[in-house]
């Protein structure tokens, strides 16, 4: 099959280097312009990314190092939220994946349940918690590699597309057009994608077709399809991204920044060399000029933030339509909170690659994959949707647009029956939506935790509840725990300290610089 990308950014890239690799019979053409750019905001991701780059669905050719060095990253363990509530000091820091208790309760509750934290710092019983309570990475000295791979990484926006290119075109079967695309041409009779005109006058056919042309959606504008609006229940409508670099000694932050401000919050991603930043704001509550202010205003001045990204929060009706799938900004997009949008493309991309793809056309493009692609697909949005949603649920009261939220106007059907059910019990796994990339309990817990929604002594209860069933049990999970807290777990697995492993990473970064000079 020919399979014609429109888009080089990240998730046209991503989409390639998976098909080209897992379907070396299908040739893949990649047409980008480099005239028109890609956006270059998106730099926190989920653990999906190091999935793909520790090869974990499929031999891809990645090198999760290589990746680092190369783009910049920086290792992502967790978020920390804060000013979600009326108290807007409070945080809380949230991993970056929820994982489980040993009996089987989130890990939220195990916080809650050993109380030796402060009320909204939880930690965690993973790797995570131990690398940054105790200020360390989990990179081994000795044998310079991961010893788990429980983390994300902090992105430079610009570079992730360019390393999956480059790992792409090492495939035979994938090659790349730099052009811009003009027109669409359609089958008069059966409506499918049959080429796309090129600026240079150049058709180019395929039979199936890819649209990850971001914001623009160049093909899907072309097809029978709608935007559906998740305006009413995440108004946040634009952005004034920006960023700064580190002072002489200062090294990055393991977790993501995202801090609540008067009409929307601001994110913080900390990379190797320097920090990317951005408001999000809606602007029915503020204006870009007053945003900027605001920004001036927590930051200090010296800022230089680039121009204003306006955006319309939704997704498609169907992202798959006749012989075309959109993934990227071209399908959707929830907001920037949580990561949410290089995840889903990474789900998107493997659910078709390793499921809907198949050798010739006949046996991919029929009716019924269709519509279940596009089930699952709308669910994981909306699903999504009502996730993010549930952050703003804190109560927060000082200014019109939290008054607004606050006023349950942009609350979910599924938020709503979630907040009330907690007013009664905590909720269980079964409450939430599980499949592949579905934010479940164990995340969910935190969100609601953070934001003074799920109760402390209920939590407390029920970990005890199953302690006493499991006591013995128990008694070794607490005591594994603080035993991993303990100075001699940095010898005994010699571990990397969080500000050694940054000096490490830079110094290879610095080596790689000046070589491709
Ligand atoms: C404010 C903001 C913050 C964000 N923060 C995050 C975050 O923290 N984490 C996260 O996971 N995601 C985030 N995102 C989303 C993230 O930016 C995208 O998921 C990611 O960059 C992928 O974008 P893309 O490849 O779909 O589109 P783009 O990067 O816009 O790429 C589109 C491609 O299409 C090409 N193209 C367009 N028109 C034509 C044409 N006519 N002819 C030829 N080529 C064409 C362009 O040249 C480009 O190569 C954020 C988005 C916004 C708006």
């Amino acid at each position: 099959m020919n399979i014609v990308i429109v888009g080089g950014g990240t998730a046209g890239w991503m989409a390639a280097l998976m098909a080209a690799k897992r379907h070396p019979n299908h040739k893949i053409t990649v047409i980008d312009s480099t005239e028109i750019g890609i956006i270059g905001v998106g730099e926190s991701t989920t653990g999906l990314i190091t999935d793909l780059l520790t090869n974990h669905f499929w031999d891809f050719g990645c090198d999760h190092n290589e990746f680092i060095v190369e783009t910049g990253a920086s290792l992502k363990y967790a978020i920390k939220h804060q000013g979600w509530t009326n108290n807007i000091d409070d945080y809380y820091i949230g991993p970056i994946d929820g994982s489980y208790t040993k009996e089987l309760l989130p890990d939220v509750y195990f916080s809650y349940g050993i109380e030796k934290f402060p009320d909204k710092q939880f930690i965690l019983t993973s790797t995570i918690g131990h690398a940054i309570y105790n200020n360390m990475s989990n990179f081994s000295k000795d044998e310079k590699q991961f010893v788990s791979y429980t983390h994300a990484l902090h992105v430079d926006a610009h570079l992730v597309g360019k390393y999956f290119k480059k790992v792409c075109l090492r495939s035979e079967n994938a090659n790349h057009i730099d052009a811009k695309v003009v027109d669409t041409i359609l089958d008069p009779i059966t409506g499918f994608i049959k080429s796309v005109k090129l600026e240079d006058g150049r058709e180019i056919e395929g039979d199936f077709f890819l649209d990850c042309s971001g914001f623009k959606r160049i093909l899907m504008s072309k097809l029978d399809n709608k935007w559906v609006s998740y305006q009413k229940h995440l108004p946040n409508n634009s952005a004034i991204p920006f960023l700064k670099e580190y002072e002489d000694g200062e090294y990055p932050d393991q977790s993501t920044r995202a801090w609540a401000l008067s009409s929307g919050w601001m994110w913080t991603i900390p990379l190797l060399e320097r920090t990317g930043n951005g408001y999000v704001f809606c602007d029915d509550f503020i204006t870009p000029e007053k945003a900027y202010e605001e920004i001036e205003s927590k930051v200090g001045s010296n800022i230089k933030p680039a121009p204003l990204i306006k955006f319309n929060t939704g997704r498609q009706e169907s992202a798959w339509v006749k012989n075309c799938i959109t993934i990227g900004l071209a399908s959707a997009f929830i907001e920037p909170l949580e990561a949410t949008s290089i995840h889903s493309t990474i789900v998107q991309i493997r659910n078709f690659v390793f499921e809907y793809l198949r050798p010739t056309v006949e046996e991919t493009i029929n009716d019924g994959s269709r519509q279940i692609y596009n089930q699952r697909t709308r669910k994981m949005f909306d699903d999504l949707k009502d996730f993010s949603v549930a952050h703003y649920m804190g109560g927060r009261t000082d200014s019109e647009y939290w008054r607004y939220i606050s006023s349950g106007a942009t609350k979910t059907e599924f938020v709503s029956n979630l907040l009330e059910m907690c007013k009664f019990r905590q909720p269980s796994s079964h409450d939430f939506p599980t499949y592949y990339g579905s934010a479940g309990w164990p995340l969910y817990s935190y969100v609601l935790a953070g934001i003074g929604k799920l109760n402390r002594d209920a939590c407390a209860a029920e970990l005890n509840l199953k302690s006493n069933v499991h006591g013995e049990y128990r008694r070794l999970t607490v005591q594994s725990f603080y035993d991993s807290q303990d100075e001699w777990t940095r010898e005994q697995k010699k571990l990397m300290a969080w500000p050694e492993f940054i000096d490490y990473f830079r110094m290879l970064k610095k080596q790689h610089d000046s070589q491709s000079q």
